[in-house]
């Protein structure tokens, strides 16, 4: 009899897996609580999944040999506990992917910096000729790449979430680019639950595998020399020799290239980490250093992220909607010049924003509020800022910097919040800012 496996969860890493599994001549059901969208039922339709909507229904997935648990669904929630007390196999997505492949695996995760730091990996090894694929929390599955397509290289992008429900999954490659607190909420408001959670990625690793990590992460760096991972543990970052202050150094024996970050397009001191974590990445494969070198000098960026908008009667619009937390707002406001004008706010996940105060006070002229509740920031920064203006919309929010922003200044999104509140996601947030921003 065919063996049956059960999916919980629609998403891309549900479907990912029901496509996978179905290519592997299981017999798959795939169950979500909410309603399925029509288009997710054409899929499951065409390729013969049986499917439930609205519900969990306990007694057909307990029918099961193995369960694969979508990342958005909690280890605390009822199905997944009934489950687990039945003794059925429950894996992630990208541990079952990992079951149907023999390709060489680069895994990046950590709390900032995953995606542009994939994108860029995955960019170079392109560039260079190698047969690579992309996947993960990026829009693509693991799985469905496997299913549909056959690289010899996967640069995955890989949450803490994915990592939670991972058994013997290990990427060759691994990449941990920073540690700090966010997500709390999952992990029982516990940053020690939230670091050994990165950390699993490392925790199937052997001796010809490699842990990359940013030396410049104390808490990360601490972490990395507890885990016991068996890996190569390599290390990048600013105060390294591969930086001298203006150049990024690619070395080897023979020579040493040097690439201005001035002529890189990724700006700010954390994309100059990105860069090292890739070019680290890059280096272990041996990829040529003057192709290493074009790559990054081709790497343009990515929407939502330090995104630059527009310059309009010499006010820089700067778009930076995927700064969901403090520390990556943090970041932003490090790599901008004085007199921003800092549009910020949203669904608060526990900020606390005092870090950021001397860079405000450096950086920051006024500061625009787009939230429901906007307390917290207002008690933060009246002291130090005399200009704070409420606002309920990003027209307004953008109509209003205009007006205080003069010639040489800089208008940036960065919100440090969720986007919950206002707009459906970052990038739907980001977007109505570019175009309130064309609009002016
Ligand atoms: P992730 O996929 O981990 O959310 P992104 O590459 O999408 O990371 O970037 C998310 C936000 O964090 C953006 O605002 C970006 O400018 C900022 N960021 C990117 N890299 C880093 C880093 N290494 N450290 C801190 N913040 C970063």
């Amino acid at each position: 009899m065919k063996k049956r496996v059960s999916i919980l969860g629609s998403g891309i890493s549900g479907i990912g897996a029901a496509i996978l599994a179905k290519d592997k001549g299981y017999d798959v059901f795939l169950s979500d609580k909410n309603k399925l969208d029509s288009k997710v039922k054409s899929k499951l339709d065409s390729i013969s999944v049986s499917w439930e909507e609205n519900k969990h229904t306990y007694n057909l997935l307990k029918k099961s040999d193995l369960i694969i648990k979508s990342p958005g669904i909690p280890n605390e929630s009822e199905i997944v506990i009934k489950l687990k007390k039945s003794n059925i196999k429950i894996i992630s997505e990208i541990e079952f992917a990992s079951l149907h492949t023999n390709s060489f695996v680069i895994g990046i995760t950590g709390s900032n910096g995953k995606t542009t730091t994939t994108e860029l990996i995955y960019h170079i090894l392109k560039n260079s000729g190698l047969n690579v694929g992309i996947a993960g929390n990026i829009g693509t599955s693991f799985s469905k790449q496997i299913a549909e397509n056959s690289f010899d290289y996967y640069v995955l992008e890989i949450s803490s979430f994915q990592l939670d429900d991972i058994i013997d999954f290990k990427p060759n490659i691994a990449v941990i680019t920073n540690l700090f607190e966010d997500h709390l909420d999952r992990y029982n408001y516990d940053f020690t639950k939230y670091i050994d959670s990165k950390l699993r990625i490392t925790m199937n690793q052997e001796n010809t595998d490699a842990i990359l990590y940013n030396l410049n992460d104390k808490i990360l760096k601490d972490a990395i020399n507890r885990s016991g991972s068996k890996a190569n543990k390599i290390s990048y970052g600013i105060n390294s020799s591969s930086f001298d202050g203006k150049n990024i150094l690619i070395k080897n024996k023979k020579k040493t290239l040097m690439i201005n970050i001035e002529e890189l397009s990724l700006k700010g001191r954390h994309n100059l980490l990105n860069a090292m974590a890739a070019i680290t990445v890059a280096d272990l494969l041996k990829i040529s250093k003057d192709s290493i070198r074009e790559s990054l000098l081709t790497f343009k960026g990515l929407p939502h992220r330090l995104e630059n908008v527009l310059t309009i009667q010499g006010v820089n619009y700067i778009n930076d909607s995927k700064a969901t937390n403090v520390n990556a707002t943090f970041y932003a406001l490090d790599s901008m010049k004085p007199q921003t004008v800092w549009i910020v706010g949203g669904v608060d996940k526990g900020n606390d924003y005092s870090e950021l105060l001397p860079l405000v006070r450096e950086k920051v002229k006024a500061i625009i509020c787009l939230g429901v509740d906007n307390k917290k920031i207002i008690e933060t920064f009246s002291p130090i800022i005399d200009l704070i203006v409420e606002t309920e919309s990003m027209d307004e929010a953008v109509k209003i910097s205009r007006k205080i922003a003069e010639k040489k200044d800089t208008v940036l999104l960065s919100p440090a919040c969720s986007s919950f509140d206002l707009f459906k996601d970052y990038e739907d947030r980001g977007n109505q800012f570019k175009e309130a921003v064309r609009n002016l």
